[in-house]
């Protein structure tokens, strides 16, 4: 099933999970679906290195794996700054074999470890291709605080508006820490004529080294209480977990108040944080 088409009689809760490395054994990841599968996902996604040190042979395995043994919808990540189009058309031929209908089309990170090459240069390069060479659902990425290498929020809107017209069904965004960020995005997008679903991307945080790495990553904020908060935990780590629980709870809470399309959960493989706050949610999405 293209997931795009659920948000018309739902609010969507999905979740995302990535392949254990290359090291550990690849049943680690079975285990957490087998316990992720009880929240009831819409779809769950499986991301893929843009770099190639990550596991990226995985993604499409765990994708299958999900949709034709857990009996969820899938959706595989894409990155396509380091393919050339013969290796993308050669993975969307393994998701069409394995009836993988969702992708979440990347540019991914530029880094100096791994120099692009040159096939395609944005994810809405990639959308273009895909949609000739298959009849896929397509997810994008997108920014409620700006892309850290977009000199501007207008002109990171006015390239959002292109990879949607390019054929992005639906949108998800990058995490965040402050709702209102996402509120103006919001309504930033919709003047500028973006009209598909955009889920929210929250990320529980559980650890000050996880939150001081996604800050160097993407650059978002943290929000002052956000900060009080991981200064008063941060040498408690079952009360930091539950403070980071608590406080995504109250930002998904807020999120399904103001309408939001739907929840993506960045699970971090943790199926029991992720238990919780569905447990704290649950009701709610169904309201
Ligand atoms: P683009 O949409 O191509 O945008 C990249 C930059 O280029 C932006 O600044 C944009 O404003 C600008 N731009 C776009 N089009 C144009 C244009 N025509 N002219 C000028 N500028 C333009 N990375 C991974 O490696 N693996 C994953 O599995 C993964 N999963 C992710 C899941 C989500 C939900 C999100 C939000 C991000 C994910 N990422 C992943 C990270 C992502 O690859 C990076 O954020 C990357 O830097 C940008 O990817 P993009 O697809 O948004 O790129």
């Amino acid at each position: 099933m293209k997931t795009s088409a659920i948000f018309k009689y739902k609010k969507v809760l999905s979740l995302e999970i990535f392949p254990p490395k290359r090291t550990a054994p690849i049943d680690t990841i079975y285990h957490t679906l087998d316990e992720l599968k009880g929240l009831n996902p819409e779809f769950i996604s499986v991301t893929y290195g843009a770099g190639g040190s990550e596991n990226n042979d995985a993604t499409l395995e765990i994708a299958s794996a999900i949709k034709n043994h857990y009996g969820i919808e899938s959706v595989a990540h894409l990155p396509c700054i380091n393919l050339t189009k013969s290796e993308v058309l050669f993975m969307l031929e393994g998701l069409k074999k394995a009836g993988i209908e969702n992708i979440l089309a990347l540019r991914g990170d530029v880094s100096s470890e791994f120099p692009p090459k040159q096939d395609f240069r944005y994810a809405s390069d990639l959308i273009s291709f895909i949609k000739q060479n298959g009849d896929f659902n397509i997810i994008g990425a997108c920014y409620p605080e700006g892309h850290s290498e977009c000199p501007s929020l207008i002109d990171d809107i006015r390239n959002l508006k292109t990879k949607v017209d390019a054929g992005t069904d639906q949108l998800i965004t990058q995490l965040f820490f402050d709702n209102s960020y996402f509120y103006a995005f919001r309504e930033r997008a919709s003047i500028a004529g973006i009209n598909v679903p955009i889920q929210a991307g929250i990320m529980p945080v559980v650890n000050k080294k996880q939150i001081e790495r996604m800050v160097s990553l993407c650059g978002v904020k943290l929000p002052k209480k956000f900060i009080t908060m991981m200064e008063k935990y941060e040498n408690n780590p079952v009360a930091m977990r539950d403070a980071g629980i608590a406080y995504a709870v109250d930002q998904i809470v807020d999120l399904i108040a103001q309408d939001v399309d739907g929840i993506h959960l960045y699970t971090m493989n943790n199926p029991y944080i992720a238990q919780r706050i569905y447990a704290a949610i649950s009701t709610l999405l169904a309201a």
